[in-house]
């Protein structure tokens, strides 16, 4: 079968290896969707995202939905021709964290397509993904492959929010419209926020936002158009990465308030004012980390049309276009989530 196997910056081949066969607990799935993501992006331009640094061939991707195509020994519930989606998590289930319900902070937690153990554990990017049957959560049929793929990135706009807490009546602020700054502004506003403002640098993902959900966009470059919301956003999400949207949501968390970081900023050392932004307006500043519990839900808000997610997928590209979809994907100014679709 065919996979996309990253040798280094830059460079992504479609080689052919081995089908899988699903041993025990195992399911072989048939590609539908595979959600291009920010870190696939940095993994193929800069063969590392922070400290996870690749040293050894790696299958990128952890997006997935697809068909179920032949199970295991011992799998029960699932049969070929199912639609499904899955949690790119692998925890060990047994830990305080897991035993506890936050899969997502397990310390021995496997990740697909991901450099940071090695060996690196390979992703999905592949036309037959073999997963657990403990990562399937099933979808309805009639659920397009390519929505589906992107489950996933709703799954942690969910989990950034569930940070947040009660959003109800509140204005809320994000920092940055990627993909997942869009869905927070999605799932906000069906938590009731009474307003939700997101900013970027470019004009074209602020318009994705709007379609989702946001009730205002704001330019980043433009801080005059924000002199409004300094220190009146009762919640505010730093989904950009940049350190510039982290001081802009810090600027804006009114006293009380609380801010999500949701994005990986580019740079550990970073300057936090904790005496203005943080003690003098008693706010709770808090992290975000993927998602584990989101996952059904999230399924479910698509596959029932709450969330409808069309405006979020701007391109999609078969499986051996993958270092094309990848550079469209990497130009902010017209991709917003690119994903790769199955036979
Ligand atoms: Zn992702
Ligand atoms: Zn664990």
């Amino acid at each position: 079968m065919k996979a996309c196997v990253l040798h280094g910056p830059k460079d992504l081949r479609l080689e052919d290896i081995p089908l899988p066969e699903p041993t025990a607990g195992h399911v072989r799935l048939r590609m539908g969707g595979v959600g291009i993501c920010g870190s696939d992006l940095h993994y193929y331009h800069h063969g590392r995202v922070g400290n996870a640094v690749v040293c050894e061939p790696m299958i990128l991707g952890h997006e997935l939905s697809g068909v179920v195509d032949k199970v295991g020994p011992g799998v029960t519930g699932l049969d070929p021709g199912q639609k499904v989606i899955v949690n790119p998590t692998d925890e060990c289930g047994t830990c305080a964290y897991c035993r506890a319900g936050r899969q997502n902070l397990c310390p021995s937690l496997r990740y697909f397509g991901s450099a940071a153990r090695t060996p690196h554990v390979q992703g999905i990017m592949v036309e037959y993904p073999l997963v657990q049957a403990r990562q399937i959560v099933p979808v309805s049929d009639d659920m397009p492959l390519d929505q589906a793929a992107c489950v996933e990135p709703l799954a942690i706009a969910l989990h950034a929010v569930s940070r947040a807490g009660n959003l109800l009546g509140k204005r809320v602020f994000i920092s940055g419209a990627g993909p997942v700054g869009c869905l927070i502004a999605a799932v906000a506003r069906l938590n009731g926020a009474s307003e939700v403002v997101i900013s970027d640098m470019e004009s074209f993902p602020l318009g994705v936002a709007a379609k989702l959900g946001a009730d205002r966009t704001v330019k980043a470059d433009k801080p005059e158009d924000m002199a409004d919301l300094e220190n009146a956003c009762q919640v505010s999400f730093e989904a950009s990465g940049a350190i510039g949207g982290m001081q802009t949501c810090l600027r804006n968390v009114a006293p009380g308030g609380t801010v999500v970081h949701v994005g990986f900023l580019s740079s550990e050392e970073v300057a936090y004012p904790i005496n203005t932004m943080v003690i003098r307006k008693e706010a709770t500043v808090c992290g975000s980390l993927r998602a584990y519990q989101e996952f059904p839900l999230a399924a479910r808000l698509v596959e029932t049309g709450r969330l409808d997610l069309t405006p979020l997928i701007t391109a999609t590209y078969p499986l051996d276009k993958a270092e094309e979809a990848i550079l469209v994907a990497s130009d902010k100014t017209r991709s917003m989530k690119v994903v790769l679709t199955g036979k």
